[in-house]
């Protein structure tokens, strides 16, 4: 996974998101976006959260 982050400058001091699948980063308020656990291919692999952007979500994981 690349971290794209051009053109935000100190954006960790914004708490944004960055969507796991698109470059898009949301709103201070990250309205509508989703957080989901991702698990790793084994499984005593870590779990960690990955955040969707509304537009990805619902691709990736339908309206619901
Ligand atoms: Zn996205």
């Amino acid at each position: 996974m690349i971290e794209v982050m051009d053109g935000t400058d100190r954006a960790d001091e914004l708490h944004v998101l960055a969507c796991t699948e698109c470059p898009r980063i949301s709103s201070a308020s990250a309205k509508g976006w989703k957080a989901y656990r991702v698990d790793g291919p084994e499984d005593d692999q870590e779990r960690v959260l990955g955040f969707y952007c509304p537009e990805c979500a619902e691709r990736e994981f339908g309206p619901h």
